[in-house]
């Protein structure tokens, strides 16, 4: 994989007292940049790009999402499409509704996106997708990949923290590494790669005893648990590296992660803001899972392409 970013575009550190930040939204522009080379290379080839949204139900945050998503494959010249079933849609409407995307040749990558009304199963219904166009890296086969370190499709998130990680040459290989949360979507995901990258990886949740004791040691925090102020800066370790996934809203409106960003900063060597920092990557992974999904359908090698 090539480096992504040439290091004089990127925002370091300019003091020794405060840590850089790990700037999100720079490193997804030089993604999506490259997917966009991607698509028109595939273009060149005959082939256009096409990614479905299955959304169920009328969840305002969901609705949303899908439409950055779909302004995201826009912006790239990917093609999108959403099919929007009830809240009260059967199991087998879902099902259905996949299989005839499954069997689509226009169409590279399927999503359902999550969360479902209660009456679906989200894993039943998440294995039912093509593994070929799981573009969300979620369906039991990819996770096996992954488990065997052998995935073209990973999880959008964790794929985009690595992305991010890489960019900024940060070594991983020796690190002792802290993973807060264990979610399927974020935190397993994140510690395989991770140990792939041939970190070291304790995995915390919340049934850790002693949460404070593995992030002190730690050279690499990445939490992943939507609890605002989970971090406290003083148990960030002189010059760790600090990767916030978390995304909780405050009172006052604002987003805010799960580690106290003005204190940690003052300590770590590189963090991440929220916003700004994994959300942007996170969008422009699912960018990258699709192509690489459009490419290896049809039998197209991106080995040559820079990143992707
Ligand atoms: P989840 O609810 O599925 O998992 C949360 C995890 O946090 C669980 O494994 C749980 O054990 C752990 N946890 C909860 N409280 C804890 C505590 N007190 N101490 C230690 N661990 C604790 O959530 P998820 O889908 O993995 O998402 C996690 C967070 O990341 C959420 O805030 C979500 O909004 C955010 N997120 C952000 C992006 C992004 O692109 N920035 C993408 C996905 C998720």
């Amino acid at each position: 994989m090539g480096k992504l970013l040439d290091r004089q575009a990127l925002r370091l550190a300019t003091s020794s007292s405060e840590a850089g930040i790990l700037d999100g939204r720079l490193v997804a522009a030089e993604v999506r940049r490259q997917v966009q080379l991607v698509v028109s290379r595939l273009r060149g080839l005959g082939h256009s790009v096409r990614l479905s949204v299955v959304r169920v139900g009328d969840d305002p945050a969901s609705a949303i999402y899908v439409r950055h998503k779909q302004r995201d494959c826009a912006a790239v010249g990917i093609a999108s499409e959403e099919v929007h079933l009830p809240d009260d849609a059967t199991f087998e409407r879902v099902l259905d509704t996949l299989a005839s995307l499954n069997d689509r040749d226009d169409v590279d990558g399927v999503l359902l996106q999550l969360p479902l009304p209660a009456h679906i199963d989200p894993q039943r219904a998440i294995s039912s997708i093509a593994a070929a166009k799981d573009v969300d890296g979620f369906h039991p086969d990819n996770l096996g990949q992954l488990m065997a370190w052998a995935s073209a499709v990973e999880p959008a998130t964790p794929r985009g923290v690595m992305t991010l990680l890489r960019a900024y040459d940060v070594e991983l290989s020796g690190l002792d590494a802290v993973v807060i949360g264990r979610s399927m979507i974020v935190g397993r995901p994140m510690a395989q790669m991770l140990t792939r990258a041939n970190a070291t990886v304790t995995v915390c949740h919340r049934h850790t005893t002693g949460l404070e004791h593995y992030v002190r040691r730690a050279g690499l925090v990445v939490a992943a648990t939507g609890v605002s102020g989970l971090v406290p800066g003083d148990w960030i370790r002189e010059g760790a590296v600090v990767v916030d996934v978390g995304i909780s809203r405050g009172q006052d409106g604002k987003l805010r992660g799960d580690v106290d960003f003005a204190d940690a900063r003052s300590r770590a060597r590189l963090i991440t803001p929220v916003p700004g920092g994994v959300g942007p990557m996170t969008r422009a992974s699912l960018l990258e899972n699709t192509v690489v999904a459009a490419a290896r359908r049809r039998g197209i090698s991106l080995r040559h392409d820079a990143h992707v």
